[in-house]
């Protein structure tokens, strides 16, 4: 019989610190307790932890992992090891300040745990990448010898959601995440990346923040949804697996990262290929999470003509006008050049104009937008391919 990726599938219905201990606790006890942690943390290792800090947000923000979830983490890593690290580097504004607005730095010092802040970057080589071969990452991520990713189960408009493959994506130092987008502007390629740089970076375990997510216009502007959830396991990809079926993508291959893994044959995918242990994913299976961008689910006899037809008719950025505040964020992020987006004055206000014709389709703008004002929309052409009424 071929050996599964196991997955530990949990219930935590609280941000209560030793609840969330005790499930992850459990967790790893269904993954080969204390033999299981020792093995994953050899004994003297440095061991980085990288939350999901997508920008400056409050403790209770469901745009990023919630600090009990850290503190539950470390409070279980700490007997395998001293040498614990945190870091990550947001998309938009200083890490040192996410770190003490998300109250994880306040967890961090608490038991001793040093924060880096993803600003020194190491030149490295990936020779046996899928896309990638060159890269300047965070030299504190590439240095850890055990890197733990606690990602936040969130929508994202252009990988359509946000687990622990993407979550590594902030071991890119701070505004060299743009250049990445320019560079790979198309989503796949995009997600083949972000495979890489799961290579490159070793990500050796996920404990994914899933007891409340986000739903809709995420990753930063959605809306908070209970799912009462923590996922766990070895293989990014097998989490993210469960994840996708727990928010409702029944087939995993509808969501970008996890196509391209499988193509690729970059850790298991495929419902087959992984063994949920714990709770069942029909059980905890929300039935009414608001996706923001559906699968692939349009095929032609040709993948070219597939392919060229999925990137014309991927959603827009679309303003909410009575949202926004006038503050040209949206345009700084933009990373093409020159800009996509240009501020003009409508009606006595300063609002941004998109060319069209130039955007790659990063989504940065609406992901960084401070307010919300910025969501995604289909054309009429990817409304009719999709059979989709938004
Ligand atoms: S859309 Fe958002 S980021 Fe852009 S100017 Fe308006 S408020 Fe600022
Ligand atoms: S306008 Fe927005 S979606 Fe288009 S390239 Fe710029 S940041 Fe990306």
């Amino acid at each position: 019989m071929d050996i599964k990726e196991q997955v530990a599938l949990l219930k935590c219905t609280d941000y209560d610190v030793e609840l969330i201990e005790k499930t992850i606790r459990q967790g790893f006890k269904l993954l080969g307790g204390d033999a299981f942690l020792r093995d994953l943390i050899p004994k003297g290792s440095k061991v980085l932890l990288k939350p999901n800090m997508l920008s400056i947000e409050g403790k209770e923000s469901p745009v990023i992992t919630n600090y009990r979830v850290f503190e539950a983490v470390i409070r279980i890593i700490k007997d395998y090891s001293n040498n614990i690290i945190f870091g990550d580097s947001p998309g938009f504004g200083d890490s040192t300040k996410a770190a003490e607005k998300s109250g994880l730095m306040e967890v961090a010092r608490k038991y001793g745990v040093k924060f880096d802040g993803f600003k020194e970057g190491i030149h490295v080589k990936l020779d046996d990448s899928i896309l990638c071969k060159s890269w300047n990452v965070a030299k504190a991520a590439y240095e850890a010898d055990v890197v733990i990713t606690l990602p936040k189960l969130k929508t994202h408009a252009m990988a359509y959601f946000t687990a622990a493959v993407k979550n590594q994506f902030g071991c890119i130092p701070g505004t060299q995440k743009a250049t990445w987008h320019t560079r790979m502007p198309n989503a796949n390629n995009f997600c083949k990346m972000l495979l890489d740089l799961n290579t490159l970076v070793h990500t050796d375990f996920a404990i994914l923040d899933g007891i409340i997510a986000m739903e809709g216009n995420g990753p930063k502007n959605g809306s908070s949804k209970k799912m009462n959830t923590i996922v766990m396991g070895k293989s990014v990809t097998a989490v993210d697996s469960v994840a996708a079926r727990l928010i409702g993508y029944d087939n995993p291959l509808d969501t970008p990262v996890l196509k391209e893994a499988y193509d690729n044959k970059w850790g298991a995918v495929l419902p087959e290929e992984i063994e949920v242990l714990g709770e069942s994913i029909e059980n905890m299976k929300a039935d009414d999470f608001k996706l923001c961008r559906k699968g692939g689910n349009f095929y032609f006899i040709s993948p070219a003509v597939t392919n060229f037809l999925r990137g014309m008719i991927a959603p827009n950025p679309s303003l909410i006008v009575d949202k926004c505040i006038s503050c040209s964020r949206c345009r700084e992020v933009c990373p093409e050049t020159p800009k996509v987006i240009t501020m003009i004055n409508k009606n006595n206000k300063l609002i941004p104009k998109w060319d069209m014709s130039r955007c790659i389709r990063c989504f940065c703008c609406q992901e960084l937008c401070p307010v919300g004002a910025i969501d995604t929309k289909y054309s009429t052409l990817g409304k009719i391919l999709r059979m989709d009424k938004r």
